[in-house]
């Protein structure tokens, strides 16, 4: 057993049986909720590893779910890997706007279910772990602090913008493929769409203000921070 707590949240049964039971498995605890607005409550009292987030829900639906828990300090850090059908595209990419960590296709297996989890979990393990700081012209980041300052401000981050900021400041000058980005940041290498990434660096340099363009764009091959 780890002491990681998942929460499901999903209103369909038979879907949310096959999470629970896979995650269970894999040495999770787990808890499931069917609707968005009691989810919010129970992570509210008792936040969560990582929250599994089915989108059409009763009472609060997914998206609005992420963005009352981004916009909350107190829940912000808390990793959401979204549970999207083929026809969310749009909600997917807006989803991943609003904070959301990853997204998994329906249908999709338990095993690969269990290695998205894993492969967050490790990430936010490994962004805390790493003890130093790195600097590019206004910006700084405080690893062990886990805070960005830009200019002496603070700006608020989710989990996956910090590690790919912490990757990107620490091969500054160096250009990123997209590819290496989504194996180094997303922590898996396979059957993710680049977009990801985009939507992510697209966030991560409004939030950057003056020093956004430090972060340029490598036409067809990925991204570069400039030293
Ligand atoms: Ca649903």
């Amino acid at each position: 057993m780890t002491d990681e707590l998942i929460l499901v949240v999903e209103d369909e049964s038979e879907i949310a049986q096959i999470l629970e039971h896979s995650l269970a498995k894999a040495g999770f605890e787990v808890e499931v909720e069917a609707r968005g607005d009691r989810a919010l409550d129970r992570i509210r009292r008792r936040p969560p590893s990582l929250v599994l987030l089915d989108l059409l829900l009763p009472g609060l639906d997914g998206l609005e779910l992420t963005r009352i828990l981004k916009r909350d300090e107190r829940t912000a850090n808390v990793p959401i890997l979204m549970l999207t059908g083929k026809s969310e595209e749009g909600d997917r990419i807006a989803g991943l706007e609003l904070g959301a960590d990853d997204y998994l296709a329906k249908p999709f297996s338990p095993r690969e279910l269990v290695l998205r989890v894993r492969a967050i979990l490790r990430r936010l393990r490994s962004s805390r772990s790493v003890d130093s700081t790195y600097e590019a012209g206004d910006l700084r980041l405080d690893v062990p602090g886990h805070r960005l300052l830009v200019a002496e401000q603070e700006v608020s981050l989710t989990a996956t913008e910090f590690r790919l900021m912490k990757v990107l400041l620490g091969r500054r000058g160096q250009v990123q493929t997209r590819a290496r980005l989504l194996s180094d940041v997303w922590g898996y290498a396979e059957d993710v769409d680049s977009r990801t990434v985009d939507t992510h660096i697209r966030r991560l340099r409004r939030k950057l203000g003056g020093e956004a363009e430090r972060i340029q764009t490598v036409v067809g091959v990925g991204y570069l921070l400039r030293a």
